[in-house]
């Protein structure tokens, strides 16, 4: 059976976040477990059959999850650690994804460069995987219950070498093992399984191996083609699709090409050098390419004629050549004919998941019956991606005045450092926050209100002005030296501002899963961006109003306003990146001309595009420090530039935060024992330092004698007058109680160092 189309994944969360209440409402006590899997079972079987009423040729499945296809694969393997070990059922699983008493979760990272997030595998030389459950193991449920309804699928699973490489060794694991050590026995497992789901009748499996889209050691290439040959070695078993995604999968290509799997993907959308890759080991010729053209990161709608070109120029290099898509669906939207507000000019530009499954079938159809078939739709994608309305030509001209360099170039950091703290007075080891507080319910509210129309702007303002008197009130009473207004007229650090500025649009249901129940809806970027009137002005002002403290303004850095929206692809990001650049810009002078004379522009996300390949990060450091720089040049020497990250691994980026050129950078910290202080020194960092000295994850109020112990180890990197004092992150997702605790905790142990100094 051939491969004509398919997708290879699809969102699971439900046209209205159904599995979100359904998980969540479990969690609560509202359902039991049995309606739980009902629920589960209606997502699915909605998905299966609008994917065959859509006339996809091959339907996936087993790409539903209660929470993460990581921790599926992790019971599906049994390779829950031992601290789990007591639980079972959905207590164990859903222990592993967010905790339980006395059990602190698995470590939560993202996939690969998506806004994905996954549950870690913890391994170690002890781990002994084992087929769980095997007569009901889930991919074989799965398979079973699609053909129950007369649709026959292709199960997808995590392949082996992936599930590994994106493993982590257990804490208590000897030094030197690494997960993929245990490689062997993992694959005798996928061997079990696909002999059971060809004694079933499969016909297809799909094992998923986004690990090959970043560098690979010669051992770790070796290990693929060992893994897989074993499996195609199976005498009884499915047919096999290797799917890799997420960019060029480089010298991996001509490993899985020796194997014997009846089937490659590639994606040609991330990874344009597939195709170059592919002629250079001299094509598939007895195998099937599922050539991933049509973008499942993005919500453009496809170039119909220049995808189908590249489906054409693969017929000359495999025996087959299959319609697909780049990866799973799972990271756009469902459904555009839900959203009913956007400009009819955006909209004729755009592809939701369902969109994206017609686009999948009209090429497959039009790589059997000549381009005729999709002459029309490409013509209108073409026209609407053409149609005027996108260009901002002041912006241009602005950006071009301003030339390739970052701006101005401010003063050198002593002098900046001297004119600061005549300017600014702080003491050393100056308290501060990240920028939000506990965000009420009152808040939620209010803003819900706002929105829907039920309470007018003034009244609105009103209530936003109180909260800022009681979050500046609170500060002053518990003696912090840099105020913050406390961002509760924020949703969402970025929606917040992409919905002031011109070029960004807001969906009403586009949702996208980031992790288990969590959802987003980025905003999407569709034209050029500029800032018709300030963004935060008023807020930050009305706070520096009720205060002789100084108040930080806060902004969201060109990085993050990218990286966590959908961005426009017919330029690079680098460009997209100045253009929002420049909005900060004008809204930095603003914040100044308004008397604001500190200014944090947070940028969490610079680690999160970093490149899975080495190669690209260079490249990619360039531009996004050249935007921040950009963002934040134009300020005078007098006012203070922050910054703010968080993620653990910062290795790749420390040079980076640096080339900033901020004033002063607070970091999480907390986890890593303030390490990151002594890293960035010696990276050449010399600028001022808040690494965080309490972890906001967690409800836990620290004591004094701890953060005085986290100062005083920092101090030993750094001088006072540069060490700042500060939570992790922001403290939104907290209540206040804690809040008020932890931080009259940490002023006190800010004093208690600074009097001993
Ligand atoms: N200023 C933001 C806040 O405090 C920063 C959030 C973040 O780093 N993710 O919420
Ligand atoms: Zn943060």
């Amino acid at each position: 059976m051939t491969i004509e189309t398919t997708v290879l994944g699809y969102p699971r969360i439900g046209p209205d976040r159904e599995l979100k209440r359904a998980v969540e409402a479990y969690w609560a006590g509202g359902v039991t477990a049995a309606e739980l899997e009902r629920t589960g079972a209606d997502l699915r079987r909605s998905v299966w059959t609008g994917l065959r009423d859509a006339g996809l040729g091959q339907i996936p499945s087993n790409t539903f999850s209660l929470y993460d296809q990581m921790l599926d694969t992790t019971v599906l393997v049994d390779a829950a650690p031992p601290r789990f070990r007591h639980l079972d059922g959905l207590d164990a699983y859903f222990a592993m994804a967010r905790g339980a008493e006395g059990v602190p979760a698995l470590e939560m990272t993202k996939w690969v460069d998506t806004n994905y997030h996954y549950l870690v595998p913890e391994l170690s030389p002890d781990t002994r995987f084992r087929l769980a459950d095997a007569a009901r193991a889930k991919p074989l449920a799965e398979y079973l219950e699609a053909r129950e309804l007369g649709i026959e699928t292709r199960p997808v699973l995590i392949g082996p070498v992936s599930y590994l490489l994106l493993a982590k060794a257990a804490p208590a694991a000897p030094e030197g093992f690494r997960p993929l050590d245990l490689l062997d026995g993992l694959v005798e497992v996928y061997a079990e399984l696909l002999e059971r789901l060809a004694g079933a009748g499969c016909a297809w499996v799909q094992l998923d191996e986004p690990a090959l889209a970043a560098d690979r050691t010669e051992e770790e290439l070796a290990a693929l083609r060992r893994a897989y040959d074993r499996l195609c070695a199976l005498s009884s078993r499915p047919d096999l699709l290797a799917a890799t995604y997420f960019g060029e999968i480089g010298a991996a290509l001509r490993e899985l090409a020796a194997t014997s799997v009846e089937a490659i993907g590639l994606d040609f959308v991330a990874g344009p050098g597939n195709l170059a890759g592919l002629a250079a080991i001299g094509g598939l010729p007895r195998r099937t390419v599922v050539a991933g053209v049509v973008d499942g990161r993005n919500v453009w709608r496809a170039d119909l004629s220049a995808a189908l070109s590249t489906c054409a120029s693969l017929l000359g290099l495999a025996q087959d050549v299959a319609v697909g898509t780049s990866c799973s669906l799972m990271h756009v939207p469902l459904d555009l004919d839900a959203e009913t507000g956007l400009e009819p000019d955006v909209r004729a530009r755009l592809a939701f998941a369902r969109q994206k499954v017609d686009e999948v079938v009209l090429l497959g159809r039009a790589l059997r019956e000549g381009h005729d078939v999709i002459a029309e739709e490409a013509a209108a994608a073409r026209a609407a991606r053409e149609a005027p309305g996108r260009t901002d030509h002041r912006v241009r001209a602005r950006l071009d005045m301003l030339g390739d360099g970052q701006g101005d170039v401010r003063p050198d950091r002593a002098a900046r450092y001297a004119a600061q703290s005549r300017v600014l007075g702080l003491p050393p080891l100056a308290t501060t926050t990240i920028g939000s507080f506990p965000q009420t319910g009152d808040v939620r509210r209010a803003r819900a209100d706002v929105r829907a129309g039920r309470i007018g702007a003034d009244a609105y303002e009103q209530i936003m002005r109180d909260e800022i008197d009681r979050v500046i009130d609170l500060q002053e009473g518990l003696g912090l030296d840099v105020l913050v207004h406390g961002e509760p007229e924020r949703n969402d650090m970025v929606q917040y501002f992409a919905e002031q500025l011109d070029g960004y649009a807001a969906t009403e249901h586009g949702w996208v899963q980031s992790y288990g129940t969590r959802c987003v809806r980025p905003p999407i970027l569709h034209g050029d961006v500029s800032r018709p009137e300030p963004m935060t002005v008023r807020w930050t002002t009305y706070a520096q109003s009720r205060t002789r403290r100084p108040v930080k303004g806060m902004l969201t850095g060109p990085v993050t306003m990218l990286a966590w929206s959908f961005v426009r692809d017919d330029q690079p990001l680098a460009d997209t990146a100045r253009q929002v650049a420049l909005a900060l810009r004008e809204e930095v002078r603003d914040l100044e001309a308004a008397g604001i004379g500190i200014i944090q522009v947070d940028e969490p996300a610079l680690r999160e595009l970093l490149p899975p390949r080495r190669a690209d990060r260079p490249a990619y450091l360039r531009w996004a420090v050249g935007a921040f720089r950009l963002a934040t040049s134009g300020a005078a020497a007098t006012t203070q530039i922050h910054t703010h990250m968080c993620y653990s691994e910062f290795g790749e980026v420390i040079g980076a935060i640096g080339d900033l050129d901020a004033d002063v950078t607070s970091v999480e910290a907390a986890r890593s024992h303030m390490e990151l202080v002594g890293d960035l020194r010696a990276a050449g960092y010399a600028a001022g330092i808040g690494p965080g000295v309490y972890d906001i994850h967690s409800p836990r109020v620290p004591s004094v004698e701890e953060m005085e112990v986290s100062l005083r180890r920092a101090l030993q990197a750094v001088a006072p007058g540069r060490l700042w004092v500060n939570p992790d992150c922001g403290l939104k997702t907290r209540a206040y109680p804690e809040t008020e605790a932890s931080l009259r905790n940490m002023v006190a142990a800010a004093r208690r160092v600074r009097e001993s100094l």
